[in-house]
């Protein structure tokens, strides 16, 4: 069984593209593994992440990433039954807040990113928009 799961969460202080690096480092190595897929993205010190692979492995490794001291106030957006995954091309990609980032945040209604503020589709849908965008541009 395939689940996608997308949370946002609050960064417990300024990211830089280092501290991006090391999550990315690891979740690439991990998700690997494990056949998870994903996109994650960061702004405004918020996190927007989906996670995408077999029900029991994605579960498990959201209640890990829960717990990571580098961000708080988890909040589980959507959590869908799908029959393939959609970000299959990444085990984890991450979208830089870029003009594009903009262009489909825009899309979504919004001109500064606020997480909690979309709906489950709109969160789904910018998150597919910059895997695509990212698959387009690299
Ligand atoms: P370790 O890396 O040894 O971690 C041990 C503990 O220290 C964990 O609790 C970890 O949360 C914490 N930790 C690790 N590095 C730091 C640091 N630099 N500062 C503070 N605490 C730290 N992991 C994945 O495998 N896949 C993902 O898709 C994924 N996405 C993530 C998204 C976000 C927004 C964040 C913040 C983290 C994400 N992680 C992801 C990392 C995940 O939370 C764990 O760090 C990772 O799974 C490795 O944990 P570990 O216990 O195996 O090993």
């Amino acid at each position: 069984m395939l689940i996608r799961l997308t949370y946002l969460s609050k960064a417990t202080r300024d990211m830089n593209m280092q501290d991006i690096q090391d999550i990315l480092t690891v979740a690439r190595d991990n998700n690997q593994g494990l056949e998870i897929c994903g996109m994650l993205c960061y702004d405004q010190r918020y996190f927007l992440q989906t996670l995408e692979g077999p029900r029991d492995d994605v579960n498990e490794l959201f209640l890990e990433i829960a717990e990571d001291p580098r961000h708080d106030d988890v909040v589980i957006i959507s959590y869908e039954y799908i029959d393939a995954t959609t970000f299959g091309s990444w085990d984890m990609g991450f979208a830089p807040a870029t003009d594009a980032f903009y262009k489909l945040l825009n899309d979504v209604g919004q001109n500064s990113f606020d997480p909690r503020a979309l709906t489950p589709e709109q969160a789904v849908s910018f998150l597919s928009g910059l895997s695509e965008q990212h698959q387009t541009n690299n």
